[in-house]
């Protein structure tokens, strides 16, 4: 064995109608949380390292747990760094729609015997309040929750997510997994020509495999020209609904796309993915206005991290290496090039004519295999966060 690392997975329940007093509880609470959130934000505490100061001053000011306030200021400190690294050209911070965060010194779940549903979630919100809730699952979702009964998953936390006046539970569970000792690196390129390429290498790069992404790119381009002709109509209330619809369109085909992927993976002997740092590159390099508006239409990093998490839970590792270059070299004598177009990569030093989009995933799969140094464990469990898909902020655009 190579590694063990913990794995979080979110399995969502709907919390099965609350009455009238509870619901006020949460809502509450919700607001009172979503304050420190703020108060968190506007500190810029992104460290995890304990601010004895300014956690004296957030108790003072909001009535919640003690875990609850720890849980806002990690919250603010994600926040933070997801808008760092989605951050678009002008963007400002937006916060809308936070969620709370219970974790196990303010919240228990139990199995009874209730036949309105088994499952009963216990809060412990502000002002000391208590309350109980009973929840429903769907069917794979009540599996998962049914398997961390039995101790083959763990709990870990809860988030308590309003949306459209309803309540639902997202419970994070974790899986313990295993890594062997990697021996073929896949090297996945994400791109504007083909949406993915993957390659696995191991002595040379082997099976190697496109994905277009014909449909995402279709579907963001039917979507954009709705739009931009009910923005004329000044129909905005309809484009805010579109978008929704959109979004979750487009999630759907990227789960598509990174269950492909991942199957594909699977079929190498002990694999590890290696993918570039596309979080780096993003705030390094300027790219021309038209360029930068291009990268940001099709959703490289969510794919990544859809693939990254599909890929840790069945067990694969997942590793970033720097993205410099790895379009412009050629892998098989290493030239740079200064200049790149079309989907072919020529290189003028040593006559190969490539796949460019191919040619980068080699390299990347190559640097991985140049960097030598076994990764540490925090770099695959630590910032998967599958909540950070659905973390509620938007890097909304001034135009
Ligand atoms: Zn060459």
């Amino acid at each position: 064995m190579f590694l063990e690392v913990d794995v979080p997975i979110c399995v969502v329940g709907k919390v099965f109608k609350p009455n009238a007093q509870k619901i006020l509880a949460l809502n509450r609470c919700l607001l009172e949380f979503m304050r420190a959130v703020r108060f968190y934000v506007k500190l810029k505490d992104t460290s995890r390292r304990h601010n004895q100061s300014s956690y004296e001053e957030a108790k003072a000011m909001f009535r919640l747990p003690t875990a609850l306030i720890q849980n806002a200021r990690d919250k603010a400190g994600e926040i933070l760094k997801s808008f760092e690294e989605n951050r678009k050209e002008d963007s400002v911070l937006v916060l809308k729609r936070i969620s709370v965060r219970f974790d196990s010194r303010c919240y228990s779940f139990s199995k009874t015997t209730n036949v309105l549903t088994p499952y009963w979630l216990s809060l412990k919100l502000n002002h000391g309040r208590r309350v109980s809730l009973p929840v429903v699952f769907g069917e794979r979702q009540r599996q998962l929750i049914e398997d961390a009964f039995q101790g083959k998953l763990q709990f870990a936390t809860v988030e308590m997510v309003k949306r459209k006046g309803k309540w639902y539970a997202h419970f994070v569970v974790k899986k313990t997994v295993f890594f062997e000792e990697p021996e073929t690196v896949i090297g996945i390129d994400v791109g504007e020509n083909n949406l993915a390429v993957a390659v696995a290498f191991k002595d040379k790069p082997r099976k190697a495999k496109f994905w277009r992404g014909s449909k995402l790119k279709q579907l963001r381009w039917k979507n954009s020209q709705v739009r931009a002709n009910l923005q004329q109509k000044n129909k905005l209330d309809i484009v805010k609904r579109l978008q929704g619809r959109e979004r979750r369109q487009v999630n759907q085909e990227l789960h598509k796309l990174a269950n492909e992927i991942v199957e594909y993976v699977k079929e190498f002997e002990n694999p590890i993915i290696a993918m570039e740092d596309l979080t780096k590159m993003r705030n390094s390099i300027h790219y021309g206005k038209k360029m930068n508006r291009r990268l940001h239409t099709l959703p490289f990093r969510q794919l990544q991290q859809f693939i990254e998490y599909k890929a840790l839970w069945r067990g694969i590792p997942v590793t970033y290496v720097k993205a410099k270059n790895t379009s412009k070299t050629c892998h098989r004598c290493g030239n740079v090039k200064k200049l790149l177009n079309g989907e072919v990569y020529r290189c003028s030093v040593c006559g190969m004519v490539y796949s460019r989009d191919l040619n980068a995933s080699i390299n990347i799969a190559k640097r991985l295999l140049g960097q030598k140094a076994k990764p540490k464990s925090e770099e695959f469990g630590g910032d998967v966060n599958p909540l950070n898909q659905q973390m509620q902020i938007t890097a909304k655009s001034l135009i």
